[in-house]
């Protein structure tokens, strides 16, 4: 009989493992992504994590980047075509007219969104396979008042986790009049350079998207394209204009950037993207912008609309690059080391009704001696060590040590839960 050699497992390429202590960090950064959009009025939405392949290549484009070469496509029994989701726009979009919630209530429909999302791309730094987004989506409504309000809740919440080293970018892409012809002028102009294979299919499919191209002898012929800005309808140049006097009144900086075009099919109008300066090539710590065509796209009524993805782990690394550690709150208040069988029952016990009072308590398991075991209460990070040997219990106390100080006073067993709920407050 052979024994198959057991081999050791790891993440599978371009994913990593979230672990303590910095998976505290990396959740405290969620919730402060999502915190400006819940005092907004968005409420929350959670879509599945695979969909209709279709989907996303009507929705997010059968030209892009994501849809031809980065999506994890799964078929199953054959018949039925899915997709791990790229982006989170198309399902919320999908959701949204599946439940028909643009018909419940007024509108916009706002919903923010905090997940995984899966593209198969070349791994590198900030760069992954699964990575996570908090996103919002204003669905329905046409008003420059909500793109700005976006982008000024996205802002808000970059500010308020410390960062400053970002550069707020802004495009219009114009709308279903202009574009077109401004889409025809820059094809002539891209059909005049020498340009690869790939980049001239691409020319031909969405000239829009070779703005967005990242290499140098790209870009170097580009200096002259014709700009999307000189081509902008009346109507969109008004919006664009209004946008942007919303956000200076309300002191957000931006820098106009008429390259930008983004990686998806589907926007309109204004388009915008965060750019971390401390970040290397994967600079982009969140995107969006409008998209009045989507849900049109996806077979619903005209629904103008617009929203934002905001990249969690790229966020994380430009927290790191600005050197900004989060003050968050130990999550031990109390740890307990019980010397001796009985002790330790009767910790237990406590250690029970102090969680059930709200006091975040831990204790120490296994047969570790009293030296290990206040080694583990120092590590814990917890204000408080309760050490209970039988004698103590004999006498109804427990030993309450204040590990800042190094003080230890007994206290009574039954005195514990409101004394350590008093000392907490
Ligand atoms: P996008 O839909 O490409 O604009 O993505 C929105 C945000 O998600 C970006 O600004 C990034 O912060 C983040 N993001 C996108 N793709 C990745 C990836 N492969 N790895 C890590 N973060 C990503």
């Amino acid at each position: 009989m052979t024994e198959e050699k057991l081999s050791t497992f790891t993440a599978p390429k371009g994913t990593y493992d979230l672990l303590p202590p910095s998976s505290a960090t990396f959740l405290a950064i969620r919730e402060a992504l999502a915190a400006p959009l819940r005092r907004a009025g968005y409420g929350y939405i959670e879509t599945p994590v695979f969909e209709d392949l279709k989907l996303f290549s009507r929705g997010v484009g059968e030209s892009t980047d994501i849809v031809t070469k980065e999506m994890f496509s799964l078929t199953k029994r054959g018949k039925e075509d899915l997709a791990l989701r790229p982006e989170g726009t198309a399902s919320v979009v999908r959701a949204t007219l599946q439940a028909n919630l643009h018909k419940l209530g007024n509108l916009p429909v706002k919903l923010w969104y905090s997940g995984s999302f899966y593209r198969y791309e070349r791994p590198q730094a900030g760069r992954y396979r699964q990575f996570s987004q908090v996103g919002a989506e204003a669905i329905g409504a046409e008003d420059p008042a909500l793109d700005a309000e976006l982008i000024i809740l996205a802002d808000d919440s970059f500010r308020a986790l410390g960062l400053r080293d970002y550069t707020l970018l802004i495009n219009s892409l114009g709308d279903k009049q202009c574009r077109p012809v401004y889409r025809a002028a820059l094809q002539e102009f891209l059909t005049g350079l020498d340009l690869d294979e790939d980049t001239r299919r691409r020319a031909e499919i969405n000239p829009l998207r070779v703005l967005d191209d990242k290499r140098e002898a790209v870009q170097a012929q580009l200096t002259d394209a014709p700009r999307l800005r000189d081509f902008l309808c009346e109507d969109c140049k008004v919006y664009d204009e209004q946008v942007r006097e919303l956000l200076t009144a309300a002191g957000v900086a931006f820098t106009d950037d008429p390259k930008l075009v983004r990686g998806l099919d589907y926007y309109t109008r204004t388009t915008f993207e965060f750019v971390h300066n401390g970040l290397g090539a994967q600079s982009a710590i969140g995107g969006g912008g409008r998209y009045d065509g989507l849900s049109e796209m996806l077979g619903g009524p005209a629904l103008p609309s617009v929203g934002w993805g905001l990249g969690v782990d790229r966020t994380y690394l430009a927290m790191e690059a600005e050197g900004i550690v989060l003050d968050l709150p130990g999550t031990t208040a109390v740890y307990a080391v019980a010397l001796g069988e009985q002790a330790k029952n009767v910790l237990f016990a406590k250690v029970v009704e102090l969680r059930r009072a709200g006091v975040a308590t831990d204790l120490a398991f296994g047969v570790k001696g009293i030296k290990n075991a206040m080694k583990s209460a120092d590590r814990s990070g917890a204000r408080w060590a309760l050490v209970a040997g039988d004698r103590d219990l004999a006498d109804g106390v427990v030993q309450l040590k204040d590990m800042t100080t190094g003080e230890q006073t007994p206290v009574a067993l039954d005195a514990l839960v409101t004394t350590l709920k008093e000392k907490q407050q």
